[in-house]
């Protein structure tokens, strides 16, 4: 039960998994223990939390699996031993110094994760980009957000998210693609679900492969095959244009590319397309019925769309429509991507992505380099784009990296094609490891280990997928020797020499943070932490002296941050340039997650509730091809793929695509097997613009595991 007096045992934060980002309170009890609960009056969920954010206290409360001091080993044949923060950090100093001399700074390298706070990934960004000279730092939002990045710049000249939140309940039509948020933005859903019972007329598309619980809401479901986003979106573009559904006000004074548009979307023929995606023509036509109706249409989407080789062309073709039909910068339209992470944004506001810079400049323009190492101190910003996710391990492999610095993500259970990446990282010369976990595989090939604070252990800021900057109080001390990751950074910084990384507390990082967005299209530059406090969260922008009421919504006066200040309307191909299936490879592979878990299980797994869901592995298959195997529901199926093979119980499925098979992602080696781990079977095949690895398909086989 929560203590009684509030006031001093009471704080707010915000939720660390989703990038909803929940409002919750941290209640602290007597015997240093924390129980949690929604908060009613933050704007996004109202006091509702998932059942995710409802356990959020058993993970910080269990630290039976923390880890709570440095260790580190000299070489690789001896065991990691308990060693003093100094010696840690002295030594990797040394360590990096010397490859740095040796092999220059793009030798080394960062790769963090979207669940950092805003701060954390400001000292990191800045001392490989600003110090070291290199922009090898990329995080696990590589694997997440990057094609809709990409995608917003190319179309509105900006990596910004236009719409609120509070455009839910203003709109009439969703169309909810490459997404399930029933079971992964759940307390966003929830708000769809109240929205449509409180308003009949509201209507909902859902396009998947698979039949999901985001379904049961939906008047139509367009259920497609793998990778055919673009072919669909396209016809549905071309009924519009058609029927003269589309806003030519918008599309003459406020875009630009439409013909160029309309010229490839009518190369195909609606049966065409329809054939393609394995849908019908007439359900093609009432989906582009519902949007010709709509007076406030939202696209949502995530991995479905992201996770591809042609992940930036889904992402386009699906703000086109938005484009086409002038549904955005107006109440209740507009494209709302759903972040996988909690500060995904916040990582990309500092700019702490191998090709990004601070407050979204770029990084091909010198002035903005010049700006940014004026405004820090340090050397000259290196032009060249640093190392993306998947690209950090091809490096490792070749031996143009020497060391890799892994804070806070499970790449040996997240990145494609695992067994490859473990491979490398078994081989690489020098692995740190700042977890605040002893669970992630990573652990085992590490040269040196450092435990980190955790949620509800440190102070910071956050970003959700509305643009909503939210204070995360600490809580609690972390356990043992834990330090937060800013601290954990900023101490190796000044061991290897460099000024500029001697804040007295997390507010000062953040002081400098927001100094440096002063005029960009992010400015926060009249934020700091009492304002946030003040105001519960704040969405960006935040100019000095002026809180900008309206920022809620951006483009409501129709003036895009492109250079003509026009949206763009990409005329993109829909060829699938992923890896073809084939009498050995019949099946295609699609991953993703479920419910309950978190993505490599670190957190979530450590609550029994959370695990009742599905207790472990499997793969989804529908009941005529699990017939045509010879495959009955329990069985333990093997899959193989061209990279490798997970053998796992089937579950058969009338909610999955014929041809197609579905593997939960989130689990890694159990008990020293890595037979369940998902990515032993994707590919490295990425989309050539945003990076993001191909997870939704892979070409693989199925077949009934016999013993011996
Ligand atoms: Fe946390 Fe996301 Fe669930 Fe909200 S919806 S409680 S942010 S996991």
């Amino acid at each position: 039960m929560p203590s009684k007096n509030k006031k001093d045992t009471r704080v707010t934060s915000t939720c660390c998994y989703c990038g909803v980002g929940c409002g919750v309170l941290i209640n602290k009890e007597r015997n240093g223990s924390i129980t949690v609960e929604g908060n009613k009056d933050y704007p996004v969920n109202k006091g509702m939390l998932c059942s995710k954010g409802m356990n959020l206290h058993y993970t910080v409360n269990d630290k039976s699996d923390r880890l709570l001091y440095p260790q580190m080993r000299y070489n690789k044949n001896m065991p990691l031993q308990r060693v003093s923060w100094d010696d840690a950090l002295n030594r990797t100093a040394a360590v990096f110094k010397t490859f740095i001399n040796k092999y220059g700074p793009d030798s080394v390298a960062f790769y963090a994760s979207g669940q950092c706070l805003t701060e954390e990934y400001y000292v990191i960004n800045k001392l490989i980009k600003g110090f070291i000279g290199s922009n090898n730092i990329d995080t696990n939002s590589r694997l997440c957000m990057s094609s809709a990045v990409v995608g917003y710049k190319m179309a509105l000249g900006e990596d910004c998210v236009p719409v609120c939140y509070d455009d839910i309940e203003l709109a009439d039509l969703f169309y909810v693609t490459g997404a399930n948020p029933a079971w992964c933005h759940p307390i966003l859903w929830r708000r769809v679900e109240a929205h449509k019972a409180a308003n009949p007329d509201v209507k909902i598309i859902v396009v998947d492969p698979r039949v999901t619980d985001t379904c049961a809401l939906a008047d139509l479901h367009l259920q497609i095959n793998p990778g055919t986003d673009v072919t669909l979106n396209h016809a549905i573009g071309r009924v519009l244009i058609e029927n003269g559904d589309i806003d030519l006000d918008f599309i003459t004074n406020h875009a630009e590319g439409f013909e160029q548009y309309s010229a490839i979307v009518f190369k195909r023929t609606i049966a065409e397309a329809a054939e393609i995606c394995g849908v019908t023509e007439s359900d093609i036509r009432l989906a582009a019925l519902y949007i010709s109706e709509a007076k406030g249409f939202i696209t949502m989407w995530t991995m479905g769309l992201n996770q591809s080789a042609i992940g930036v062309n889904k992402n386009l073709s699906l703000i086109n429509l938005n484009l086409i039909t002038g549904h955005i910068g107006k109440p209740g339209s507009g494209p709302l991507s759903l972040t996988g992470q909690p500060n995904a944004m916040g990582g990309r506001e500092v700019g702490g992505l191998s090709n990004l810079m601070p407050a979204h400049r770029d990084l091909n323009n010198p002035v903005h380099r010049e700006e940014v190492q004026k405004f820090w101190g340090g050397n000259a910003i290196n032009p060249k784009p640093g190392l993306t996710a998947t690209e950090m391990f091809e490096a490792l492999h070749d031996g143009r990296l020497k060391a890799i610095w892994i804070i806070c993500t499970n790449p040996l259970t997240s990145l494609p094609n695992a067994r490859l990446a473990e491979e490398v990282l078994k081989k690489a010369n020098y692995v740190v490891v700042q977890d605040i976990s002893n669970k992630p595989e990573t652990l085992q090939y590490a040269d040196v280990i450092l435990p980190a604070a955790a949620w509800a252990e440190k102070e910071g800021t956050m970003t959700n997928s509305e643009r909503r900057i939210s204070y995360l109080h600490k809580a609690v001390d972390a356990p043992g020797e834990a330090l937060p990751d800013a601290e954990i950074i900023c101490r190796f910084a000044r061991k290897m020499g460099f000024n500029g990384f001697d804040y007295q507390k997390p507010a000062d990082i953040y002081a400098e943070h927001v100094r440096l967005t002063a005029k960009t299209n992010i400015d926060i530059s009249g934020l700091n932490y009492d304002i946030i406090k003040e105001h519960g969260s704040v969405q960006w922008p935040y100019k000095k002296k002026r809180y900008v009421k309206d920022s809620s919504r951006l483009f409501i006066n129709r003036q895009f941050y492109t250079p003509t200040q026009k949206a763009c309307i990409h005329a993109v191909p829909d060829e699938l340039t992923s890896e073809n299936t084939d009498s050995n490879y019949p099946f295609v592979l699609t991953t993703g997650r479920i419910r309950d878990q978190w993505h490599t299980m670190s957190k979530t797994a450590k609550v029994n509730k959370l695990n009742q869901h599905y207790k472990q592995a499997f793969v989804e298959i529908h009941p005529n091809d699990a017939n045509g195997l010879g495959l009955t529901d329990g069985d333990i199926a093997v899959i193989k793929s061209r990279r490798g093979e997970v053998r796992v119980k089937v579950h058969i499925s009338t909610e999955i695509k014929q041809g197609v098979i579905f593997l939960p992602m989130h689990w890694g080696k159990i008990l020293g097997s890595d037979l369940n781990r998902a990515n032993n079977l994707t590919n490295d095949l990425i989309d050539p613009v945003s990076k993001e690895p191909d997870f939704k398909f892979c070409a693989v086989s199925i077949t009934k595991y016999t013993k011996p």
